[in-house]
């Protein structure tokens, strides 16, 4: 963990209020900057059209079209849905360079994002299932 977190979120809970909202898991991870175990995740294998949003406070994050299997037990993707959706810091812990992906609405540690991915622009965010929750197309592809 580096610095506090000094910036203003239009997002904003107490540490109570976090402990209480998520589960413990969640809290390390997203509070606490903690990675989930790798293939733990509920979200490393999922395949259905949809969104990945924040945990924490709910913001848009990343889409299904991005989403490719790493093999690294992570949920990853080549970008975010929204380029102002999430902020990147230096992260220098652990000694590693790093780059942490941080939502930006609520200041809540997602995961790294790697310059080893298989898209056009070269990138890999490397994101804690834990940090996020898929919300299925409306459509469903389903014809029932
Ligand atoms: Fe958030």
């Amino acid at each position: 963990m580096g610095k506090p977190d000094t910036t203003v979120r239009e997002f904003v809970k107490t540490e109570d209020e976090w402990r209480e909202e998520l589960s413990p898991e969640e809290y390390a991870v997203l509070r606490k900057a903690g990675t989930e175990a790798p293939f733990t995740g509920e979200l490393v294998d999922m395949k259905e059209d949809g969104s990945y949003r924040c945990r924490g406070c709910g913001a848009m994050l990343f889409a299904s079209g991005t989403k490719f299997d790493s093999g690294t037990g992570w949920p990853s993707f080549t970008e975010p849905a929204v380029a102002d959706a999430v902020e990147l810091r230096a992260d220098n812990s652990l000694f590693m360079r790093r780059t942490e992906v941080v939502c930006r609405a609520c200041g809540g540690h997602l995961g790294h994002v790697f310059d080893d991915g298989p898209g056009p622009n070269g990138q890999r965010y490397c994101i804690n299932s834990c940090s996020l929750s898929f919300e299925p197309d409306a459509d469903g592809g389903s014809d029932a």
